[in-house]
C-alpha cells in the first residue's frame, strides 16, 4: 500500500452466481467464507445519460486460475466516456468502466503460482480471449479472432456469460493470464494509465521500430498523446507534437517535445512538409488527416488510435500514393507486450502525468476530459469509494 494512503473500506463477502454452482461449497457450506466472492464498492453508469453513480458489484470467488485484486488506482480513459455514454452503440447497464487498473493481489486460486497476495499488479483493457486462435497464440490477444473479452461491458464466456465490470471499484477478479506485474519502483497511481494509454502508444512505436534518429509526430496531447511523447523520447526519437490547443505549447515542450505545431495553422503545417517518419494520431474526434499525411516522408506511416463516434473526413488517396505512405490502425497491446512496456517504463523512469480524483469527482472529471482540460490523465483513488451496500447491483 502507498505510504500515507487511507485504509480502504472493509471488504464484504458476497455469494456470487459462481458460488451457487461450486460443488465444494454445496458439499461443505462452511467452506463458503474462504471461497465466496467479494462485494465491491464501485462507480458506474446505469444508463447512457445517468452519469456515474455509486454501485455495488458482486465479484466472483477466485477460481483455480484467478487472481483477486484489491484495486488501489484506476485511470480514466476517453474510451470510458465513449462507452458509458453509449457513443459506441448499445451498452448493457449498469456499466462500471475502468481498464487502467493497479492494485495488490488479495487472494489467488489454487493453480496460480506466478502471483501471491501482496504483489503489485495491473490489469488493462482485456480479461480474456479464446487462447487458441492464431492471434492469441502469437501473444496478440487484443486481435483475438473470436473476440477478446474487454475488462468492462463484455460477455464473459468462461464465467457463465456474465457481463464484465471494470476498475472504478474496490476489487476485481481476473484470470492470471491477463494480469501483469507492476514494477515497485514507479508510483502506482502514475502507472495506472500505462495499462491502456501507455501500451496503446508503445505498441505502434515498436511496430514501426522507432529508434534514435527517427522523427515521431504525436497528434493530440491528451492521455494517449502525452504517453506517446514520453515513450518516443525514451526510445531516442525526435518528437513533434501537433495540437489544437495553443495553451498546451509550453506544457508539450516541458514534457520533452522537441517542437510543437499548432495543427490549425496552415503555414506551420506546410513548413513541416516531409519532416516526419511516423505519426501517432490520438485525437478523439473526427478530423482531417490529409494535412498530416503531407508532413510525412516517403515510406512514412500514420497510426490512427483515436476512435471517434462520428465519421472522419475522407482520406485523399493521392496523398498516400505519392509517398508510399501507410495509413494504419492499432488496438491496445498484447499481454506480453504490456509487460514489456511496463518493464521499459521502469527502466527509463517513465510514468503518466496525472491528477488524482475522488469518486465523487468522476463526473466532473469526465466533463473536463471532454473539454480537453486535463494534464494528462485523471486517476481514481479507490480508497475514496464508499463502502459497498449489503446487496449487489450487478
Ligand atoms: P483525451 O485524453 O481526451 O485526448 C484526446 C486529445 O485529442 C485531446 O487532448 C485533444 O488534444 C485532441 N482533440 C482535438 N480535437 C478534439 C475534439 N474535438 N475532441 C476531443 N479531443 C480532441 O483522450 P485519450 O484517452 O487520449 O483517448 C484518445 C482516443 O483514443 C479516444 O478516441 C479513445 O477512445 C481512443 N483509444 C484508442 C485505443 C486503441 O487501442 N486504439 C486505446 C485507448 C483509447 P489537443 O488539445 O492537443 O488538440
Ligand atoms: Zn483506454
Ligand atoms: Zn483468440
Amino acid at each position: 500500500m502507498t505510504p500515507g494512503r487511507p485504509v480502504p473500506p472493509p471488504l464484504a463477502h458476497a455469494v456470487t452466481p459462481a458460488d451457487d454452482h461450486d460443488p465444494e461449497i454445496a458439499r461443505d457450506p462452511a467452506s463458503r467464507s474462504a471461497r465466496t466472492g467479494l462485494l465491491a464498492a464501485a462507480y458506474g453508469a446505469v444508463s447512457s445519460d445517468s452519469g456515474l453513480v455509486p454501485l455495488t458489484l458482486a465479484r466472483r470467488a477466485p477460481k483455480e486460475d484467478d487472481v483477486e485484486i484489491a484495486i488501489e488506482f484506476c485511470g480514466l480513459c476517453h474510451s470510458d466516456v465513449h462507452a458509458t455514454r453509449g457513443e459506441w452503440g448499445a451498452q448493457s447497464y449498469p456499466l462500471v468502466p475502468g481498464h487502467e487498473i493497479v492494485g495488490r493481489v488479495s487472494r489467488v486460486g489454487s493453480a496460480v503460482d506466478d502471483f501471491a497476495p501482496g504483489d503489485l499488479v495491473g490489469v488493462g483493457c482485456m480479461v480474456d480471449s479464446c487462447r487458441e486462435c492464431e492471434s492469441c497464440l502469437e501473444g496478440l490477444e487484443q486481435y483475438c479472432e473470436n473476440g477478446m473479452t474487454g475488462t468492462y461491458g463484455a460477455k464473459d464466456a468462461r464465467n457463465a456469460g456474465s457481463v464484465t465490470q471494470g476498475g472504478y471499484s474496490s476489487s476485481v477478479v481476473v484470470d492470471r493470464r491477463y494480469v501483469v506485474r507492476v514494477p515497485e519502483s514507479l508510483d502506482p497511481a502514475a502507472v495506472a494509465p500505462l495499462l491502456c494509454a501507455g501500451v496503446t502508444t508503445f505498441s505502434p512505436l515498436r511496430r514501426f521500430d522507432v529508434e534514435g534518429g527517427d522523427v515521431v509526430g504525436v497528434v493530440g496531447l491528451g492521455g494517449l498523446g502525452h504517453m506517446a511523447v514520453k515513450l518516443a523520447k525514451a526510445m531516442g526519437a525526435r518528437v513533434v507534437v501537433f495540437t489544437t490547443s495553443e495553451s498546451k505549447v509550453p506544457a508539450a515542450l516541458e514534457l520533452g517535445a522537441d517542437e510543437v505545431i499548432l495543427s490549425r495553422d496552415e503555414d506551420a503545417m506546410a513548413a513541416a512538409d516531409r519532416s516526419i517518419d511516423v505519426i501517432i494520431d490520438t485525437v478523439a474526434a473526427p478530423h482531417n488527416l490529409n494535412p498530416f499525411f503531407r508532413t510525412l516522408r516517403r515510406d512514412g506511416a500514420l497510426f490512427q488510435l483515436g476512435l471517434p463516434s462520428e465519421a472522419m473526413p475522407p482520406v485523399n488517396p493521392g496523398a498516400l500514393i505519392r509517398r508510399r505512405i501507410s495509413y494504419a490502425g492499432s488496438l491496445i497491446g498484447g499481454i506480453a507486450e504490456t509487460q514489456e512496456m511496463l518493464d521499459f517504463c521502469a527502466e527509463h523512469g517513465v510514468a503518466a502525468d496525472i491528477e488524482v480524483v475522488r469518486a465523487d469527482q468522476l463526473n466532473e472529471a469526465y466533463d473536463r476530459m471532454v473539454a480537453g482540460d486535463v494534464k494528462y490523465r485523471f486517476v481514481l483513488d479507490t480508497s475514496t469509494l464508499q463502502a459497498p451496500a449489503e446487496e449487489a447491483d450487478a
